[in-house]
Formats: C-alpha cells, structure tokens, sequence
C-alpha cells in the first residue's frame, strides 16, 4: 500500500488536464505511441469533438523511481460548472489533487470552486502552473495569486507544460514525495466506494471502486450497503487502458467489478460495496447527493419507442448518476420523461448520448428550473413543469431556487457585469480584489436566470475573461406565470414555461419570432400568439404555401420523383402534429437558441 498514490487532476475549464493527463500516460508507457491519440482518457466520441471532459476517468499507472515502483491511480476531471458533482466523486476516491493552473490565464472561477471541493476532502494539493511553453505565460503573477489562494510557499509551486512533457517528471517526484500512501485496514470488512459505473452490452454493468478498508477477492459474494443486494464478483480487476483482470484486490486500490447483473438499479454510483459475509456496518462518507438543477421532458418521436427510451435512461443514469427521470405525458407529445439534469451543457450531452449511443430520436421540450409552490391551505407543491403549477385561484406563491454566483474578472468589465447581473434580477453581495488586476465579484440571483444564456453573455461582455461559477443558496418568493405558446389556438404544453411577469411579454415575442422563423410553411396559415391565461401578449403569423417537391423534376425521371416523396415522407416522420400544425422535432429545442 505504501506505494500507491492515489490522486486527481483539478483545474478550470481548458487548463490542460486532459493534455497533461495524456503526458503522464506516455511517460509511463501506460500507452503505446501507436495508441496515443490526443486526450486518451476522453473515450466518448462526443468529448473528442467537444474537446471537453464529461466524465470522470480513471487509469492505472506504473512509474519507477529510484528502484521503486509506484502505482498512481490517476483521475482525470470535467472542468465544466454542470459537471463539478464528477469532480466530487473523482476527489472522494483521493489522496491528493494536482491543481493546474494555466499560466496565460492564472485563477479562475473554477479553479477556486474545486480548490475548495478538494480542502473539504482533507486532499493534499500540489499546485501546478501549466502551459509555461506559452510565450504569453506569466509565471510570476500567477504565481502571486495561487500563493494568495493557498497560503503555500512559493517552492511548493511546480511549473509544466503538458504539451511539451518539460516539469512533468517534476510532477512525478511531487506525487511521490507529498500526496500520502492511502491508509485503511486491510483485514477489516470490506468497505469501497463505487465512484462510477458503465454499462456494456455483453458484460453488463461494470463497477469502479476504491477500496477504504478490507479486501476482495473474484468470486466473492458482494453486497450493496444501499439496498443489501447480493452478487458475485464474476471479474474484478485494475482499469489500465484496457481491463486487466486481478485475484485480489485490497484497501487503497482502484478497481472494477463485474457481476454479470444487466440490472442498472442494482448498482449505485456513490453507494458502498461490501461483502455479504462481514459486510461493513458503516458507509463511506463524505459523498454528497447532487440535486438536479434544470427539468425538460424527453419525448420519443415514435410513441412505440416508450420502452426503448426508458431502457437507454436506465442505462445512462448509470453512467451518470446525476440524470433523474421520470414518466409524464404531454398533450403534444404523448408518453415521455420528465429529466432532471446538472445545467444546459448536461441536457445537451444527455440528448446527443441517447441519439448517438442508444439510437433514439427524442424531442426535448423547454427545460425550466424545479419550483416550490404553496396553495392557500398552505400545501407544499413541487412544481418540476409548468402544467403542475395549481390553478391562480387556489395558488398562494411560487418559490424559485436561488444562487450565489461567484464571478472572477479583470476590473475593467465591473459595469457590464453588474449591468447583467441586474438585468437578471441579481443583487451584488460582495466585491475582492484578489491581486491589483482581477477582482472576486459575488451575486445572489435566481438559478431561472443563468440556466440559459447567462454563461455565453458573460463571456461576450467580459471578452472571454470573465469566469462563472455558483452554489445552490434557497428558495424565494417570486411573481411568476405561466406563459403559453398556441398555434392555431391550441396550447402546445411542450413550450409552455414558468417566467417572471415582468418578463413574460418580451420573452413571449422573442418565442413567437423564434417559431417564425422555424416553423415551415404549410398549406394554410398558421397564428402563433403567446398567453398568459387568457390574455394573448404576443403574435406573429405565416402565411400559407402550398409545397410540391417534384416540381423540380421536369416530369422526366420517375425514380428521381419517388425518391423525393420518400424522403419527404422520411422527414414528416421528424415531426409532430398540434392540432392540424405539423411541427419539426428541431423546433422543440432551436426555439430555445434565442440569440
Ligand atoms: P482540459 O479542459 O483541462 O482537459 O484541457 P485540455 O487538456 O483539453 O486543453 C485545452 C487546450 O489547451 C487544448 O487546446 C490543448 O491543446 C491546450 N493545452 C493544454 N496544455 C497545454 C500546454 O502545456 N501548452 C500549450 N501551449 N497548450 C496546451
Ligand atoms: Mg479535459
């Protein structure tokens, strides 16, 4: 156990933890070059073309030193704010984080928020300042400000560059010399924690592990802490680039498990595994459940597609233990689910891992924040989509969750950030120079505000410089409606959203136009208004057109015509009847790119 270091890379968005991640891996010939492509650990498709890191990886590395060999279970970590709960597990299960800062840029917003995530864990921090190939690298200011942030001398500062390898062996002795062997007691009852989990098609689901006390050994009966389940362990094993298949494995290690269950509600990710025989009277602490932030329902184009749909969820919710789903129906729509999920970025990841993982074309309706409200017995009513709001003659008040957001700037955009925050209805609570040329500027604003478009304004306001990032705070008592979108006089449910009343009528225009131009044209006019009960606040109309495809073929080519008819027939597949408006899936969600 003394020579396994356990720890993760934590840093903002763009910083270069996957890069340097990638180094590591080369460095210790963990990866061949022939395997080496650019962010390794980023195995999803979608991460590779985002050139972001959705989840949590892990990975086994061997490194000699001074004829020692040492096993580094590494961790790397999403640096999006949706995704900081992957980052909470990723430290649950280390010793000790590398805090990567990009030299060009210095301390951002989430630099500071997982800082603060790896401190509560008791995790020694190796401050690293990254991308020193840079020219535009500033060494020395950003030196300044993590001798700021962490009270640590300026020695204990290691510089990289993740592109080129230099500093990386410096890394190296750093892990060695200053993150602590992982303790725990290996004769004691099994106690692990299951920091996340995969689905796979032939050997269902695969658990990943960190061992606090006790052992397992392949074949074992494993048990559950949450729901007392019993299984075996068919496999278990290290994860290096591939699986690699162990007898036994004991307290301080990284692992999987396979018990052959294809069952995704057996396993739990932040659950503790145990053994049936002497299982562990006491779970792992220190994991905290994260609550959903933003709601939309995901429909299936095809209704028969209801099943297949609820499989794929049950699937990706083990992958990613912070969807929440639920069954609803949609007037619109028909069956679907209502989901629960981190932010934006979450819910577009989640649509484009179901299409493109688990083949499912769905429809996503407007998300909206999840909202209490109180009716005039004083009943408590959660309100996760507009239609659960009680009718105004039964509704006391409505209650909005609200945010503490914490934004890191140069001086110079002060005005427009303040501007902005008021324009969401954010009220400034505090403002700290953290060196001479960026200041700390918190906000109380209601979540509804920034789910949106909030982030990609800042970044437009602040040119880029401006970093974001925020912590649930309550609930507040707010004027809010419900806003209707009807198309020829019928109530699509889909597009209805809660919204403050100062803001329904604008945000009802901007929704009409949007449907303007996405909705096509059909063979009769079609009205858009938006409502506020039975009060219209918006209109817009289109006006008919009768389409032929095949006029375009001169008559000549039959097979030519077919082909067109058959895949305009294809494309009405795509869309949904209202009323007698057909309604491209597209629409559901462009509507909400209000630009
Ligand atoms: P992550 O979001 O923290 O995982 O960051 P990535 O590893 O994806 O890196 C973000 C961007 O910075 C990519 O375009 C990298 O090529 C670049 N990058 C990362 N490390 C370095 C470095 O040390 N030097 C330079 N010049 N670029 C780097
Ligand atoms: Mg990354």
């Amino acid at each position: 156990m003394k020579n396994i270091r356990n720890f993760c890379i934590i840093a903002h968005i763009d910083h270069g933890k996957s890069t340097l991640a990638d180094r590591m891996l080369e460095m210790t010939n963990a990866i061949s070059e022939r395997e080496m492509q650019s962010q390794a650990l980023d195995d999803m498709d979608l991460e590779r073309e985002r050139g972001i890191t959705i989840k949590a990886h892990a990975i086994q590395i061997q490194h000699e030193h001074e004829g020692e060999t040492y096993i580094f279970n590494l961790i790397d970590t999403p640096g999006h704010v949706d995704f900081s709960y992957e980052v909470s597990r990723s430290i649950a299960a280390c010793e000790g984080a590398l805090l990567l800062v990009d030299a060009t840029q210095g301390v951002q917003a989430q630099t500071i928020s997982n800082l603060y995530l790896a401190i509560e864990h008791d995790l020694e921090i190796i401050p690293v300042l990254n991308k020193i190939d840079m020219p535009s690298a500033m060494v020395e200011e950003v030196s300044e400000e993590v001798i700021d942030l962490l009270g640590c001398d300026p020695d204990d500062i290691l510089t990289a560059s993740g592109k080129t390898g230099e500093g990386v062996d410096k890394i190296f002795e750093a892990i060695i010399n200053r993150i602590p062997a992982p303790e725990g007691d290996p004769e004691a009852p099994l106690q692990a924690m299951i920091f996340d989990s995969v689905f796979d098609k032939y050997r269902g689901v695969i658990a990943y592990f960190r061992i606090f006390n006790g052992k397992i050994r392949k074949n074992d009966m494993v048990q559950f802490f949450s729901n007392k389940k019993n299984l075996q362990a068919n496999e278990i094993g290290v994860l290096k680039m591939i699986q690699q298949p162990e007898k036994e494995l004991s307290a301080g290690a990284v692992g999987y498990v396979i018990t052959g269950t294809k069952d995704s509600s057996d396993i739990k990710v932040g659950d503790t595994l145990t053994l049936q025989e002497n299982p562990t009277p006491t779970p792992v602490k220190g994991f905290e459940e994260v609550k959903p932030m933003v709601f939309a329902g995901i429909f299936p184009i095809d209704n028969d597609d209801f099943e297949d749909l609820r499989d794929a969820l049950e699937k990706l919710q083990l992958n990613d233990a912070s969807l929440i789903f639920a069954p609803e129906t949609s007037a619109a729509l028909g069956f679907g689910f209502r989901c629960g999920f981190l932010g934006m970025l979450h819910l577009e990841i989640i649509q484009e891992r179901l299409e493109r993982e688990f083949d499912q074309n769905v429809i996503t309706t407007v998300p909206n924040v999840g909202y209490f409200a109180y009716n005039k017995k004083g009943e408590e009513i959660i309100v996760n989509n507009p239609s659960e709001l009680p009718d105004p003659t039964v509704l006391d008040r409505v209650e909005e969750p609200y945010i503490q957001a914490q934004i890191i700037t140069s001086p110079d955009y002060i005005g427009p950030i303040m501007g902005l925050c008021m324009e969401k209805r954010g009220m400034i609570k505090n403002q700290v120079y953290l060196t001479t040329n960026r200041v700390e500027l918190t906000f109380e604003l209601p979540l509804a505000e920034i789910v949106f478009d909030f982030y990609d304004k800042l970044k437009t306001i602040s040119r880029g410089y401006a970093s974001f990032d925020y912590t649930p705070i309550d609930y507040r008592a707010s004027d809010l409606v419900k806003l209707d979108i009807k198309l020829n006089s019928e109530a699509v449910d889909a597009f209805s959203s809660l919204i403050h009343r100062d803001k329904a009528a604008a945000f009802g225009r901007r929704l009409c136009k949007r449907l303007k131009e996405i909705l096509p044209r059909q063979q009769f006019q079609i009205a858009i208004q938006a409502a506020i009960g039975a009060k219209i606040v918006a209109r817009e109309t289109i006006s008919a057109l009768r389409k032929d495809v095949t006029a375009k073929c001169y008559g000549g080519d039959i097979s030519r015509k077919r082909k067109l008819l058959e895949k305009q027939k294809a494309g009405k597949k795509r869309m949904r009847e209202v009323g007698n408006v057909q309604v491209p899936q597209k629409a559901f969600l462009d509507v909400l790119k209000l630009g």
